[in-house]
């Protein structure tokens, strides 16, 4: 049952399309009735040629207290321009990787989901994208050896390894998914994805799975296996290498034939602080329109409601979109005629 509990949740626009797809989101999650106090700020790069300041303590101050972002897309800012996002004593290429890196959201979490009456190379996909990202190859330490010689460390330690496989049984548990599967190269890289899948397999042991089946796979074999029957899978957990490259592949699934990137959500998750956000980004080119599909913020939305243990409204939401996309509403990006309104009155209908 829906609870009675005020939630405040931070929110930020962002650029291009955010302001729009935002507030449509905004306005479907409140139609649920779940008690939710938005707290609104304004960053990013049209709020930095306003005001010349692109994020700044006040934002991450809020973010460290509140804990629970929602946010639209950002655009990152154009090399020429020298606007760099500095924060803290630090720089950043983007203010998605501020929030990452400072905050330490170590899992990326990325829903799959085939969409009724979306025509797309495969129906029924219904998968989870869960990515460790804090470490492996992504640490930015590269090392000139000698004159034609980089090493690039690989980092892999027992503690992320820990949380991510931890955080993968507890989504499975509270989103009712029946398998997690591992991703590793531990064939060839014997200590480093050996110890993140040694630690993936004695979590589990050590875990009330609730009949959960913990598995793994070859990466290789698993991305293979991706492009040919996507159905077959259902919480992956990678390691930062991995993950990367199995997301644009399980993008490509949800895009479908005609599709687009408006039906993908994300989620980045930390210890103490949480971000919800699409997987897309600001999409200049229909901004201002009013024709942007707002189903990837909705779905954003609805993880952020899970995440508050608003389990029965999530669905609820998440429901209702699928039973507008079932009756033969298309928005604009799939070729039909509704635009980002439209959608959202089709979903409050069937809510
Ligand atoms: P994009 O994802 O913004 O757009 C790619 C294509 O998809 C465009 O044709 C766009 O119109 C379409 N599209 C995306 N979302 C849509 C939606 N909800 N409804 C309908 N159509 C949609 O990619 P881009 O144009 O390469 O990037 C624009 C800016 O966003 C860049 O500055 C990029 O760095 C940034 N970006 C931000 C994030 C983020 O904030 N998480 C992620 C990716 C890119």
């Amino acid at each position: 049952a829906q609870s009675t509990q005020a939630h405040t949740v931070l929110t930020f626009d962002g650029d291009g399309i955010g302001r729009e797809i935002v507030s449509a989101a905004k306005e479907c999650i409140e139609a649920t009735g779940v008690n939710i106090r938005w707290e609104q700020m304004d960053m990013g790069y049209e709020a930095m040629q306003n005001t010349g300041v692109y994020i700044d303590d006040s934002h991450m101050d809020a973010f460290e207290e509140i804990g629970v972002l929602f946010k639209g897309p950002l655009t990152v800012p154009p090399k020429d321009t020298n606007a760099y996002v500095e924060v803290r004593g630090k720089r950043y290429t983007s203010g998605n990787q501020v929030f990452r890196k400072y905050f330490q959201l170590f899992a990326n979490v990325r829903p799959v989901r085939s969409m009724p009456g979306v025509r797309a190379p495969f129906n029924d996909v219904d998968l989870v994208v869960i990515r460790e990202n804090t470490e492996d190859v992504y640490t930015g330490e590269e090392t000139w050896v000698d004159a034609d010689t980089v090493h690039c460390v690989k980092r892999i330690s027992r503690g992320a390894s820990e949380r991510v496989a931890d955080f993968s049984f507890k989504y499975a548990r509270d989103n009712q998914r029946k398998r997690v599967t591992a991703l590793h190269k531990a064939n060839v890289c014997k200590q480093s994805d050996g110890l993140f899948l040694n630690t993936f397999h004695e979590r589990a042991a050590a875990t009330d799975l609730g009949g959960i089946i913990a598995d793994d796979q070859l990466a290789d074999s698993c991305l293979t296996k991706l492009m040919i029957e996507p159905k077959s899978f259902d919480v992956l957990c990678c390691p930062n290498l991995y993950g990367d490259l199995v997301n644009p592949l399980s993008l490509r699934i949800n895009r479908g034939m005609v599709g687009s990137l408006g039906l993908c959500p994300s989620g980045n998750i930390g210890t103490h602080q949480a971000l919800f956000e699409p997987a897309h980004g600001s999409a200049p080119d229909i901004a201002g329109k009013g024709i942007a599909n707002p189903t990837s913020q909705i779905l954003s939305g609805c993880m952020m409601l899970s995440h508050l243990g608003e389990f029965e409204a999530s669905q609820r939401l998440e429901n209702a979109l699928r039973a507008m996309y079932a009756s033969g509403i298309v928005p604009v990006d799939f070729g039909g005629q509704a635009d980002t309104k439209e959608v959202v009155a089709a979903v409050l209908k069937h809510l």
